[in-house]
């Protein structure tokens, strides 16, 4: 079972695929990670995708297809993908649509995560990470231990990303209306789309994603 995970920025779709990951083996494929590791690499590439996604802006269609391609085929998933962060455009999505009929598969649920935006302004504003294992903290309502170690991995570096900053919010939050909304509509009717309340506690936004994958795939 392969599904989408669709919402603006900093309304949890990386904390759920980890919980998804961890439960039911599926397998994260996450754009902006994909892109973060691209931009260390040093290569032109790189630096380009680093300009564009500090300042907020979608990265090229044919750039994030091409990685997605990759992935899909080197590897067999045999507990399913979760799309975090991809697609974002409808061209994503039709070109999605493609490369999984290929392999002879396809999407089953597409959960959109739907948060106010000031929430979304203070949730992604605190934010940082645990380099080694990926946990994600808050600096007010998760803040790092006092003794500076991760609770998950021990580790004792924390990252922030350069565009969780206000003014890039602003640009990727426009991105999502004008880009990505769109895909809503677009898997609905498909008959795809589920909705769930990103404003809830993480564990019982986690039991409705449960609720839908263990659920009819067509609504
Ligand atoms: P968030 O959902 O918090 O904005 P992501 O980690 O998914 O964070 O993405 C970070 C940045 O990477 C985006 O703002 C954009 O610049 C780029 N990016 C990620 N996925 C895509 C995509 N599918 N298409 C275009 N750009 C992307």
């Amino acid at each position: 079972m392969n599904i989408i995970l669709l919402g603006p920025p900093g309304a949890g779709k990386g904390t759920q695929a980890r919980i998804l990951v961890e439960q039911r083996g599926m397998v994260q494929l996450s754009t902006g990670d994909m892109l973060r590791e691209a931009r260390t690499s040093g290569t032109e590439m790189g630096k380009r995708v680093a300009e564009v996604m500090d300042k907020g802006h979608l990265v090229t269609d044919e750039i994030v297809i091409g990685l997605i391609r990759e992935r899909l085929e080197s590897g067999d998933a045999t507990g399913g993908y979760i799309f975090d962060g991809f697609p974002r455009t409808l061209r994503q999505a039709d070109a999605l649509g493609k490369l999984l009929s290929e392999i002879g598969q396809d999407i089953e649920h597409v959960i959109e995560m739907q948060v106010d935006d000031e929430v979304l302004v203070a949730r992604v504003s605190g934010r940082s990470t645990c380099a080694s294992c990926g946990e994600v903290y808050h600096d007010v309502t998760k803040p790092i231990p006092a003794d500076g170690k991760c609770t998950v991995c021990g580790g004792t570096t924390f990252t922030r990303r350069a565009d969780d900053n206000a003014e890039s919010l602003k640009t990727r939050l426009m991105a999502y209306y004008k880009q990505t909304s769109p895909l809503v509509g677009y898997y609905y009717y498909a008959h795809k789309l589920r909705m769930v309340d990103g404003l809830a506690e993480i564990s019982e936004v986690s039991g409705q994603i449960a609720g839908f994958l263990d659920g009819p795939t067509k609504l």
